[in-house]
């Protein structure tokens, strides 16, 4: 089993609960447990503005899925969540992000592990740093130095 790490995002159609029926999809992944799961935060767009304030979280997996059978996993979770890819940073239903797989660094051309802009994303280092204090991006560092980086970006914790 491999601690794999999930980033969920979503800005239409009732976020939340986007978010939140996410979780229970990635609870039921074949040879997969959900071992943690961020409280909700929201965070302004990034990229293409002028489009409703997302919703985040992360998720902690233990899984027995290769990479390839996960990230296949999350987009059929995506698209089953209607998601139309359109254009670059547009409004989504649902977005997974493959954030961490162990200690791996994977550059597959439909795969890169970390995800090449974790990073930078405060949405991303919040809800991470959340579930697991002591995480650390193979080749960036430390996610609470990280995060120190990213203070000028606004990013919500929700009530639960
Ligand atoms: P996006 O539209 O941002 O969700 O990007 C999805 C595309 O990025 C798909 O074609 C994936 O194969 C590719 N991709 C590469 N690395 C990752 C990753 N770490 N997580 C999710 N998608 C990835």
């Amino acid at each position: 089993m491999t601690i794999a790490f999930v980033g969920i995002g979503a800005n239409l159609a009732s976020p939340q609960a986007q978010v939140l029926a996410a979780f229970d999809e990635l609870a039921s992944l074949p040879r997969t447990h959900l071992t943690g799961r961020s409280s909700l935060y929201r965070s302004a767009p990034v990229g293409h503005l002028g489009q409703p304030d997302f919703v985040n979280a992360v998720a902690r997996l233990d899984t027995g899925l290769a990479p390839q059978a996960l990230l296949q996993a999350l987009q059929a979770i995506e698209k089953a969540h209607g998601r139309v890819r359109s254009f670059r940073d547009a409004p989504r239903t649902l977005d997974l992000d493959f954030l961490l797989y162990g200690d791996e660094r994977i550059a597959a051309p439909e795969l890169t592990v970390p995800h090449p802009r974790m990073h930078e994303r405060a949405f991303v280092l919040m809800p991470l740093l959340e579930i697991d204090p002591g995480a650390h991006i193979p080749g960036r560092g430390a996610v609470q130095a990280l995060l120190a980086a990213c203070a000028a970006q606004s990013v919500e914790r929700l009530a639960a």
